[in-house]
């Protein structure tokens, strides 16, 4: 018995040996250190969650905003057909004016293309780089040999609910010198158009901005109330003029793939941006 009594007297010691060298206020700021290491460990990697959030909602923002892209149907009219027709229609829905249906358009001065295809040259092109940007696209003509009214046109965008339309030309008057490309929207005050004037305006504003910053000689806006393709639109619409088919250069350089791609990926650039801040 003696054994355990100093046994148990001598754990009993080193016990308080140890408790009173110990320094219990250290240890528990050490614990409390910890504890606040740990706390402070947490916070920051819910920051970095947060920050990563926010990433991942920035991108699924952007992501978001791309596929609704692709919910988005565009119309693109290259004017004109090899063979025009000079058969009258209304140039708008109840009109008691008409005009000829379609034309076959102007012809470039020096590389003699007629504007039918240097139109469907760049509207392909178009296409392209908005497909690339995620729309749909539906082109009233992707050949020459059509029959297809300009009112026609129009009621295809209008039957297929396309979202904008856009009309691809080429200028032609008897001034040679005159160059420059010019965007046609419906007229404000027009009786047919007042309802998709905004939103034409709106786009082709946009468009004239990345022209102009492309550096594209580009005339102006011009609101338009006697072309039939504008009057039966249902849909916001706006007509690029290339340029000039009159100008010898103009002509030449409208039908190089490298100032099409470049003169189309602007109109694309204003359209997308249309479409993203609509
Ligand atoms: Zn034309």
């Amino acid at each position: 018995m003696k054994k355990y009594r100093i046994l148990v007297l001598s754990i009993m010691t080193i016990a308080i040996i140890i408790i009173f060298t110990s320094n219990p206020m250290s240890n528990l700021n050490k614990g409390t250190g910890l504890i606040g290491n740990i706390i402070k460990q947490n916070e920051q990697s819910n920051d970095e969650k947060e920050a990563k959030d926010n990433k991942v909602n920035d991108n699924s923002t952007k992501e978001k905003n791309k596929a609704d892209q692709k919910e988005i149907l565009i119309c693109i009219d290259p004017g004109h057909q090899e063979k025009g027709d000079r058969r009258p229609e209304q140039v708008a829905p109840g009109s008691g004016q008409t005009k000829a249906r379609v034309s076959s358009g102007a012809t470039g001065v020096s590389t003699k293309k007629p504007e039918y295809i240097l139109n469907l040259e760049a509207s392909m092109v178009l296409k392209h780089i908005l497909e690339g940007k995620g729309y749909n696209i539906v082109m009233t003509r992707e050949s020459h040999n059509v029959n297809i009214s300009n009112a026609e046109r129009a009621q295809l965008a209008n039957d297929k609910n396309a979202k904008m339309v856009i009309r691809i030309h080429a200028d032609s008057i008897s001034n040679p010198s005159k160059t420059g490309a010019s965007i046609l929207i419906p007229a404000k005050d027009g009786k047919y158009t007042t309802s998709i004037y905004e939103e034409s305006s709106k786009c082709a504003n946009l468009v004239q901005e990345k022209m102009k910053n492309d550096g594209i000689n580009i005339n102006g806006i011009f609101e338009r109330n006697d072309l039939t393709g504008f009057n039966w639109s249902k849909v916001p619409v706006i007509l690029i003029e290339m340029g000039f088919l009159s100008n010898h250069s103009e002509d030449q350089m409208m039908s190089n793939p490298e100032y099409q791609r470049k003169l189309m990926q602007s109109v694309a650039d204003g359209v997308e941006e249309y479409f993203l801040t609509n």
